[in-house]
């Protein structure tokens, strides 16, 4: 492309030179024959005719140092030149200065073209420097965003196969919060020059956002051993990751960053590069906060929960105003008296379809989003105002929610559950609240300043799924916490060696030594009952005892 219009160019120069050059040749000629041309009355003599040339020349050598920059003005300052040549000889021997005027004239000209050519230079210059500038990240001089799309669309042009992959960090954010925004600069500054030295030709790296990088690493075409150009990828890309994690010491504080990298493959997982992109995103978004894989490639079944999730979460969203979120009661028993002892209120969905969507699914989706604060305080309202009647007959009755540890974070959470007991007349000592273990990675004073009120105020708080998460003996003991919940997984698995009925003695042991209760989960047989009442558990909640049930069958068994 660039050489058909080089050539055309040069076509046009050399026609625009040779009508430049016969414009510079006729009016010497013109004046010596005394020519004059008549149109009607009108008459115009050689110096006119001449003058006109001489104007219509100075246009073909501006459009001649337009198209040829500088060698079109060599070209226009020879053809000037020579063009005063003939006049030279008259004024230096014969001492005729008639042909001054001309001179300065050309001289003129001269000055014009090089004050033109000049100026093309500069904006050139500028052009360059601008477009450099809009490719470059100004905080750590990689290319950018555009740059990385630029280059990507060329590959795709070409017909390559590549992998592009986003890489982020993890903690980039917290270190950015702790130490401050000048702190977080320098660390991404590092972090662009190790990535930029370990970039290799073929490969293109560049800054995609405020905290994550691209990189583009070309393959050979139709490789015939996928499996193994998807592990040399992946090689490659642990070395930028290795990069990435080796310590970096600023202002005498060493941090070690977590590295994230999504991966995904053209022409495979995109036919564009804003398919590519929202698969990367995709594939973070799924990754993200749920696993701490380095590295993960795109895989389509990522794209297909993520759309599946977003179902979700529009359904819950008309559930939630239509009220068609509804309520299960699982019963929970005292295992030494055999009475009932309250039960857990589960949340139910169903699809469009009616058919159920699993409760551990949506309340994941909800999670995610803010969601959950709505739905857990639907189901609280919810609760309370449907067994409001009941505890004033049953006063030991216990009626469990669970509520989302991200819910206890939220300042003035204790006020809003007194306030709703308060407000809807349902004893404080009938109500208890799950909560899980995900509880701890939060602010812990935050969560005992909440858990207190709660406690100060004879509300139960329970912890759900006891021995999955992160409760350490330490945290546990600082917390108000009545009941201890040993997860289901851990009942399933008691036969299963003399290690886990061990384990299961050691939580309840260690209940009653922080003088907590504790409750068995999913208990689904007199075997697993039996040997939790001989080890000292205070009650059972399971399909043995009692599947999660509707209201008026909760009724029955109360
Ligand atoms: P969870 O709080 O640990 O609830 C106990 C789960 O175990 C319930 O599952 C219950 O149906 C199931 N289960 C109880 N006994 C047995 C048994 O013997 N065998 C088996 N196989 N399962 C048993 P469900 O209702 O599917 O709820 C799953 C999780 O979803 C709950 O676990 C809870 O964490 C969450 N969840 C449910 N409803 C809500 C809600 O309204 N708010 C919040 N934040 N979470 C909820
Ligand atoms: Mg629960
Ligand atoms: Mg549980």
């Amino acid at each position: 492309m660039k050489s058909t219009s080089n050539r055309k160019n040069i076509i046009y120069i050399l026609v625009l030179s040779v009508a430049a050059a016969i414009l510079s040749a006729l009016p010497p000629v013109l004046s010596a024959r005394g020519v004059t041309i008549k149109m009607g009355s009108f008459v115009m003599v050689a110096s006119q005719l001449s003058g006109i040339f001489t104007s219509i020349r100075l246009i073909l050598l501006v459009i001649i140092v337009l198209i040829g920059k500088k060698a079109g003005m060599i070209i226009s300052f020879v053809i000037i030149g020579v063009s005063s040549i003939p006049s030279l000889p008259e004024m230096i021997f014969q001492r005729s200065y008639n042909s001054l005027p001309g001179l300065a004239g050309n001289i003129c000209a001269i000055i014009i073209l090089y004050i033109l050519y000049d100026f093309i230079k500069n904006i050139n210059i500028y052009n360059r420097m601008l477009h450099m500038l809009s490719q470059q990240d100004p905080l750590t001089g990689m290319h950018n965003l555009t740059a990385v799309r630029d280059d990507i669309e060329k590959r795709i042009k070409n017909g390559d196969t590549f992998y592009v992959s986003f890489l982020y960090i993890e903690n980039f954010g917290a270190i950015n919060d702790m130490m401050g925004r000048d702190f977080g600069n320098t660390v991404l500054k590092t972090l662009a020059g190790r990535l930029i030295g370990n970039t290799v030709e073929g490969e293109y790296g560049g800054k995609n956002g405020d905290s994550e990088f691209v990189l583009v690493v070309n393959v050979a075409k139709d490789c015939q051993n996928p499996v193994a150009e998807r592990e040399e990828v992946a090689s490659r890309l642990r070395q930028f990751i290795k990069q990435v994690k080796r310590p970096l010491i600023i202002e005498n504080t060493e941090i070690t960053l977590e590295p994230r990298a999504a991966v995904v493959k053209y022409p495979d997982d995109g036919n564009d590069i804003n398919e590519l992109y929202r698969h990367l995103d995709d594939t973070i978004a799924h990754y993200r906060n749920q696993s701490k894989m380095e590295l993960a490639f795109y895989d389509a079944n990522v794209t297909n929960e993520l759309t599946e999730n977003s179902k979700i979460e529009d359904r819950l969203f008309r559930a939630l105003s239509t009220d068609e979120i509804h309520l299960v009661f699982q019963p929970q028993f005292d295992l030494e008296t055999g009475n009932l002892r309250g039960f857990e209120t589960l949340s139910r969905l169903e699809d469009e379809n009616g058919k159920p969507i699993r409760p551990d699914k949506f309340i994941a989706v909800a999670e995610k989003t803010n969601l959950i604060f709505r739905i857990d305080n639907w189901v609280l309202l919810h609760a309370i105002k449907t067994f409001k009647d009941v505890v004033k007959k049953h006063p030991d009755l216990i009626i469990s929610v669970n509520i989302s540890a991200n819910h206890l974070q939220k300042p003035g959470y204790a006020d809003y559950v007194l306030r709703i007991l308060r407000d809807n007349d349902f004893p404080n000592k009938n109500l208890e609240i799950e909560i899980t273990e995900t509880v701890f990675a939060a602010s812990i004073d935050t969560v005992r300043e909440a858990l207190t009120k709660l406690r100060d105020n004879q509300v139960k708080v329970a912890l759900d799924d006891f021995g999955t998460g992160y409760a350490s003996l330490s945290y546990l003991s600082q917390l108000p916490v009545n009941l201890l919940k040993i997860d289901k997984t851990f009942i399933d698995k008691m036969d299963n060696s003399d290690m886990d009925k061990d384990f299961i003695k050691l939580i309840i042991s260690m209940g009653h030594v922080l003088h907590t209760k504790v409750l068995a989960e999913g208990v689904e047989n007199e075997k697993e009952k039996a040997a939790l009442q001989e080890w000292g558990c205070d009650m059972v909640q399971g399909y043995l005892t009692g599947k999660p049930m509707e209201f008026e069958k909760a009724l029955e068994i109360i």
